[in-house]
């Protein structure tokens, strides 16, 4: 049954064909040479808390979402929208990834759909997702998603292709979720939830909830203790408790101090919940003669610390900080502090115009 969404922007479906014996189809440009002016859609591996090496896919346009959260690592929303799209042939996607893993072989602990936006936006999810799947399946791939169009059933059909899929919920009252997520117009709390037990009925892959939780806006004992209630009614396969750690798009969103998020941790009790702890990377070091355009789609996806991005990318830090002060010194990336760590991020992110505004 659809669900009833009230007031919600009509989404345009793709016509792409959803079955699981069929080929994926053609799509227009998608077997066109790469042009100079091509970003990649590939980026990292970024250092994930929670992943490892974790090599990201971006089919999004930055910043296109279906929330603009007052703690989003990438700034600001510049496109708030429900509409799926096929911003870019998946076919693409498969080349820039075949070509970064075999530059950079040993060097990626799993495949993950993210992005500076809402991945499951991407029209051509569920083709894409089992290309990759056929062409790469010793790699893991993971989808990390807002949840927010789990409604839709296409989406869930879509999303059945990945190991494992991480939606997020930071709210269940409908007051904490406009003011945390500050979803795209008539997108309703309740609609995600349906969506969320429905995809936790048919999928069968691992299913890891993330909650996000910002300081005074959803740590009240009695927010969590609904949270988590709701929770145990999703059965999901563990909880991801994380908080705001790097720079966010509105400067009142702020983090837990870790005691604090030992206390939250209490209320999931029986849901295999963890705190997200600190990146642990390392491994051999390598130079790369593409370093500087390395960091700057790292830096383009979303801010980072320098020690993260030598841990990531399996360079030394030594080369990192000559990279980075190059960039510095040429103006391609900027730096400001932010809970006493020093990050970096291009000169042209939301963060600034948050800031200003
Ligand atoms: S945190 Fe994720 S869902 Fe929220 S605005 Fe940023 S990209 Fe969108």
């Amino acid at each position: 049954m659809g669900l009833q969404l009230h007031g919600l922007t009509p989404i345009a479906r793709s016509d792409v064909k959803h079955s699981p014996h069929s080929s994926p189809r053609e799509y227009p440009g998608s077997s066109g040479a790469a042009s100079e002016e091509e970003v990649s859609t590939i980026f990292g591996p970024v250092p994930s808390r929670r992943l490892g090496r974790s090599l990201g896919i971006d089919v999004i346009p930055p910043k296109t979402c279906s929330f603009d959260c007052i703690y989003c690592e990438s700034g600001r929303t510049t496109c708030l929208t429900l509409e799926r799209q096929v911003f870019v042939p998946p076919e693409r996607v498969i080349r820039d990834l075949r070509s970064h893993l075999s530059d950079h072989p040993g060097q990626t602990d799993i495949l993950t759909l993210s992005s500076a936006g809402e991945p499951t936006l991407y029209a051509a999810l569920g083709d894409l997702l089992q290309m990759v799947k056929g062409i790469f399946p010793e790699l893991p791939l993971a989808v990390l998603t807002n949840g927010s169009l789990l409604w839709d059933p296409v989406v869930r059909k879509d999303l059945r292709w990945a190991d494992i899929v991480i939606p997020s919920l930071d709210a269940v009252s409908s007051a904490a979720f406009q003011k945390i997520n500050r979803p795209c117009g008539g997108l309703t709390i309740d609609a995600i939830l349906e969506g969320l037990h429905a995809f936790r009925k048919d999928y069968r892959g691992q299913l890891r909830v993330e909650v996000l939780l910002v300081a005074h806006h959803n740590d009240h004992p009695a927010e969590l203790a609904k949270l988590a209630r709701v929770l145990r009614t999703v059965g999901p396969d563990a909880v991801e408790l994380n908080t705001v750690v790097r720079p966010p798009a509105f400067p009142g969103a702020s983090g837990l101090p870790q005691v604090e998020m030992e206390g939250a941790l209490a209320h999931f009790a029986g849901l295999n919940a963890r705190i997200i702890g600190s990146y642990q990377g390392g491994g051999i070091c390598r130079p790369d003669d593409r370093l500087d355009q390395r960091i700057l789609d790292l830096l383009g996806r979303r801010p980072c610390a320098a020690i993260e991005m030598a841990q990531s990318l399996s360079v030394s830090p030594a080369q990192m900080e000559q990279s980075v002060e190059g960039l510095l010194k040429s103006g391609s990336i900027v730096a400001y502090s932010h809970g006493g760590a020093l990050y970096y991020c291009l000169p042209t992110r939301g963060h600034q115009r948050s800031r200003d505004g």
